[in-house]
């Protein structure tokens, strides 16, 4: 094992599908061509929107793909402690701030947050906490999309812990990423405006920042993103090698290597024949037919 960590870090907000495939497959590849570890990591920290079992369903489609993470998934349902010292910690340097804000308070200033919050202090309901982002600009390279410069004013000042309880998935997955040691964050670019919010708290925290590859995310015929939830070209974990194929296709390595009928010698001969430089440099993706 060299010094590199990768990870995929589904939701459980449905079975695995096209789009999230790639982003397995593509953190996957990088890490196993560098001879780094590759781990999983399972977001459940959103009660409302997760899906009883899809967590399970997830990892056994991974399973039957042959992608095997080396240490057992981490569970974001298992973090809160590590969240809490956190807004702790950003508390006690004055970054955050409570909010009372509703919806509509913020509709009323475009939707964006912007210095102090101006909705009176409610003692019968738990505010949000937010990060004060002020004028901040983060510029980052990105392993494929290149060159990144974001004013988080863009965004404005940005939800850590919601007013309904559970930590936002902006703090989570700078904290654990930190925590699990990951080296470089491979995911789809429907995440890349994520990232500045995540680089923001990890300087804020001195947490140790990875670095960024963010891929094309699939969209169908439509230009529509694939979502979970439309329960489109879910991963068939009975007969993955179809979707396996056009996944690694998409993701540069030739037809021609993908011809192994188990997954494991698929994956045995993509690793050898993946090249950085053949990833698709685009955002999006339109999902080929999936041919056997
Ligand atoms: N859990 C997020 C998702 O499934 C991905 C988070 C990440 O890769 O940083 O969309």
């Amino acid at each position: 094992m060299t010094g590199y960590c990768g990870r995929f870090a589904p939701s459980p907000t449905g079975d695995l599908h096209f789009g999230s495939l790639v982003a397995a497959l593509g953190s996957w590849l990088r890490a196993r061509a560098a001879q780094g570890t590759w781990l999983v990591r399972i977001e459940d920290i959103d009660p409302p929107r997760a899906v009883p079992g899809s967590a399970d369903s997830i990892l056994r489609t991974l399973h039957a793909c042959a992608l095997e993470p080396d240490e057992p998934p981490l569970y974001q349902s298992t973090r809160a402690e590590a969240y809490s010292s956190a807004l702790q910690r950003l508390r006690e340097n004055g970054e955050v701030f409570p909010c009372w804000c509703s919806r509509s308070d913020l509709a009323a200033r475009g939707g964006v947050h912007r210095g102090v919050c101006v909705s009176p202090p409610d003692p019968w309901r738990e505010p949000a906490w937010r990060v004060r982002v002020g004028d901040t600009v983060i510029a980052f390279k990105d392993g494929l999309q290149g060159l990144q410069r974001w004013p988080l004013s863009l965004e404005g000042d940005f939800v850590v812990k919601r007013a309904d309880g559970p930590f936002a998935y902006q703090l989570a997955c700078a904290v654990d990423d930190a925590a699990q040691g990951i080296t470089e964050v491979v995911r789809g670019a429907d995440l890349l405006d994520s990232t500045p919010r995540q680089i923001h708290l990890m300087r804020l925290l001195e947490l140790s920042e990875p670095k960024y590859l963010h891929l094309p995310v699939a969209v169908d015929a439509h230009g529509r993103k694939l979502s979970k939830s439309q329960g489109t070209a879910a991963v068939d974990p009975r007969d993955p090698l179809p979707v396996m194929r056009a996944a690694l296709a998409s993701l540069g390595i030739p037809r021609a290597v993908l011809r192994a009928r188990m997954p494991r010698t698929l994956l045995r001969d993509a690793v050898a024949a993946f090249d950085p430089a053949a990833l698709p440099r685009t955002r999006i993706l339109e999902i080929p037919v999936l041919a056997d």
